[in-house]
């Protein structure tokens, strides 16, 4: 499998991460098992927080695979934003996965300025960090957050991060776009390492798994990590990343045209539709549908799986709130188009652009639509 630098760290890790979360799933047995394959595969990079399952999953990973601690690359996460709890967190951390050091540790989940502020002030968990690299605890510090990354790009403009993680696959790359088009390029330009998480986007492209994870592994990142908590689940995560073949531009762009998972609904932000003679930014309005609920409720019939799946993850994000105070703002919204039509007409991906506009207005205004 193909290892990439761990940004400017000196680290290496393979181009699949595990990721613990799933562990919680299975049994300890279990989770010995699928670990150390994963190692004897040649993966090297395990991933865990202390709240999954408040440190089961650490411990699970400690249990399986302390005794081969020079083979992988450890991180976990901390959701502690003061200096005192961040310690006595990252110690219960090392106590569970049996282990005197992790390689990384990752401010979990960093959703808003308050946080961000709270960890780089006096007192905060970045002095915590501090304090534990240098008594060897821990040797790299970064962040996570999922869906949106604005707090994440305004974090590396403040300090000088060593990792960040966030959420990259062909369906939320429309969600939200500036991971692409801002966090990644910022990222990789100050030689920090990008961690890529969901690259299957929670089970949604499921179906698409060889694709998803082509798409995924062709990202300028470090590691993709997925969480496997089946043997099949595995092999076929490990086959990809063996038989990985960078995706071209246009194999990107025949996906973005064909996923089923995006279909007529989901807006690929190309702004072909524009200019509204109302003045309406259709797009941006989308994208906001997509930060409230990553455009899963889109009216259809669906199999009964496939939209209780699709209910569970809309809000996975939890980013909704936020979208109804920015379309609040806007000083154009839906009520101003008088549907016309010449929106929908030119949009080269077959979307309803007028009904799905009405619809992102009723998610995006408090109402209830389905
Ligand atoms: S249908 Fe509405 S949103 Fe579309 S171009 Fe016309 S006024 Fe603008
Ligand atoms: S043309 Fe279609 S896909 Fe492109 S921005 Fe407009 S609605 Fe979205």
């Amino acid at each position: 499998m193909e290892t990439r630098n761990f940004g400017k760290t000196g680290l290496k890790c393979s181009l699949l991460g595990f990721g613990g979360f799933h562990l919680l799933e299975i049994d300890q047995q279990e989770a010995s098992k699928l670990l150390n394959s994963y190692l004897d595969a040649g993966g090297s990079y395990v991933e865990t927080a202390a709240s999954y399952g408040d440190g089961e999953s650490e411990r699970k990973v400690g249990l399986a695979i302390s005794h081969r601690r020079s083979e992988y690359m450890l991180v976990s996460k901390s959701n502690r934003r003061d200096k005192a709890s961040f310690l006595y967190e990252l110690n219960r951390s090392l106590k569970n996965l049996r282990t005197d050091h992790l390689d990384v540790i990752l401010m979990h989940g960093v959703a808003n300025r308050d946080e961000l502020d709270q960890i780089l002030a006096p007192g905060g968990a970045m002095e915590g960090f501090i304090e534990a690299r240098e008594q060897g605890k821990v040797n790299f510090v970064g962040l996570s957050m999922h869906g949106q990354s604005d707090i994440l790009i305004e974090a590396l403009q403040r300090y000088q991060f060593d990792a960040v993680m966030a959420t990259i696959n062909y369906y939320d790359r429309f969600n939200f776009p500036e991971i692409e088009n801002k966090l990644i390029p910022l990222a990789n330009e100050q030689g920090c390492a990008i961690i890529l998480m969901k690259p299957v986007g929670d089970g949604l492209l499921w179906r698409s798994a060889p694709v998803a994870f082509r798409y995924a592994f062709s990202q300028p990142v470090s590691v993709v990590v997925a969480g496997m908590n089946t043997r099949e689940m595995l092999e076929l995560d490990l086959k990809l990343a063996e038989e990985f073949k960078p995706m071209s531009e246009a194999e990107k762009e025949s996906l973005y045209q064909d996923a089923p998972e995006l279909g007529n609904y989901v807006c690929r932000q190309c702004d072909k539709c524009l200019p509204c003679p109302e003045n309406i930014n259709i797009p941006h309005i989308f994208m906001l549908e997509g930060y409230f609920d990553r455009q899963m409720r889109d009216g259809d019939v669906r199999d009964p799986a496939e939209f209780a799946l699709r209910d569970r993850l809309r809000f996975w994000f939890g980013n909704s709130e936020r979208a109804q105070a920015e379309y609040e703002q806007l000083a154009v919204k839906v009520d101003a188009c008088t549907k016309c039509g010449i929106c929908s007409e030119r949009c080269p991906y077959g979307i309803d652009v007028v009904r799905k506009l009405h619809i992102a207005d009723y998610k995006l205004a408090g109402r209830e639509i389905f």
